[in-house]
């Protein structure tokens, strides 16, 4: 019993609720670890930064924010340069990221006017980080509360890997979904036998695989299939850019972010970040449909495509005693053996909006 005191009240209840109705559905966990009303991860703290358990893209260099403005602003000044445009950023963690884009399109002559801000969050605490950055935002439960009617300009880093995602397990009865149980004082990842079979959720060409693999069901599926519609009728594009793979593939890749090292995903809940990587090929297959989509390229193609060695070397000749952290940051966003290439961009857009930069190598 003493586990079940020192995991604290998350797990607690997390534990009742086992008791009561039986294990949990992986993803459902991954939900309430992330999201429960006071004690979800996201909910209660910045976990961003040195201090805090990962660092994202944004929080490494200026530049990536930098790049992604200048990418949309050209992508709006070749459509034409529409007004009003709504530009979203779904989980924008600091604000950081909208920060730097919107500094580094401050002069494109007629941008910032035509914008209207809103970013999708659900934490509180991430919500008063993010006015302290942007004060003139606007903020939405989901995108579904994002008025329509205009056209869309959006961004989302590192928003899907902390969605729900179902897991699926090949056993002797077919897929099964992989649920959590509470054993013994501990979490542990189960397949109850009474499990219903899912096999129609697996792409065909993986149905066959050896029993014991795992298939991860991307969350997020009315996100991308309201983003499909949204593009389709009001005109833009997006950008979504997520540590994944760009084919459907097999694996367990539930994994928990702890002060910067990999630690166990069932051991504290609420207390560590939970993340799958993104199977981009889902994405494509829920958000895709009658628009052009671009990628997935890894993240370093499309950051040099973008201008990302030049204007870092602009920014340290201006600032000498930076100019080693810079160029440093950068290699870590773009080098294929750090973020580069496991880091991929997805773009989608309107198809008769013109072709977004960045894509041709
Ligand atoms: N884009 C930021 C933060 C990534 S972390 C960066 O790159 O630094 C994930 C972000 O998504 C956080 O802001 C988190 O609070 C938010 N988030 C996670 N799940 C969400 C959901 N279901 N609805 C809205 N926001 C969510």
């Amino acid at each position: 019993m003493s586990g079940q005191d020192s995991m604290g009240s998350l797990a607690d209840i997390l534990a009742a609720r086992i008791r009561a109705s039986g294990p949990l559905p992986v993803a459902d966990f991954m939900g309430l670890c992330l999201g429960h009303e006071t004690h979800g991860y996201y909910m209660k703290q910045v976990p961003f930064g040195r201090e805090g358990d990962f660092t994202t893209a944004p929080e490494i260099s200026q530049v990536f924010g930098e790049l992604i403005g200048l990418h949309l602003a050209d992508l709006w000044l070749r459509a034409s340069s529409p007004a009003p445009v709504q530009l979203v950023e779904l989980g924008p963690g600091r604000g950081t990221l909208m920060a730097d884009l919107l500094r580094a399109t401050a002069r494109v002559p007629g941008f910032h006017a035509a914008l209207d801000i809103t970013f999708v969050e659900m934490s509180p605490v991430l919500r008063a980080e993010q006015k302290s950055r942007v004060p003139h935002a606007r903020w939405a439960d989901r995108l579904a509360d994002v008025p329509e009617g205009r056209p869309l300009l959006l961004v989302a880093n590192e928003f899907f890997d902390a969605l729900p995602a179902r897991q699926l397990v090949k056993t002797t009865l077919g897929w099964q979904e992989r649920h959590v149980d509470w054993q013994g004082g501990r979490f542990v990842p189960v397949v109850p036998a009474d499990a219903p079979r899912l096999d129609s959720l697996v792409p065909p060409a993986l149905r066959a695989a050896p029993e014991g693999s795992v298939f991860e069901v991307l969350g997020g599926a009315e996100e991308l299939a309201l983003l499909n519609r949204r593009l389709t009728q009001d005109g833009g594009a997006a950008l979504i850019i997520d540590y994944g793979h760009d084919r459907h593939s097999l694996g367990d890749t539930l994994q928990a972010m702890r002060a910067h090292a990999y630690a166990d995903p069932f051991a504290a809940p609420g207390d560590a970040d939970l993340t799958v990587h993104v199977d981009f090929a889902q994405v494509a297959a829920r958000a895709g449909a009658g628009l052009r989509v671009l990628g997935p390229a890894g993240q370093g193609c499309f950051l040099r495509a973008l201008g990302l060695d030049i204007r870092t070397a602009v920014l340290a000749k201006a600032n000498p005693p930076k100019a080693e952290a810079l160029v440093s940051a950068s290699r870590r966003l773009a080098d294929s053996d750090q973020m580069g290439a496991l880091f991929k961009v997805l773009s989608l857009s309107h198809p008769e909006w013109p072709a977004p930069a960045g894509f041709d190598a």
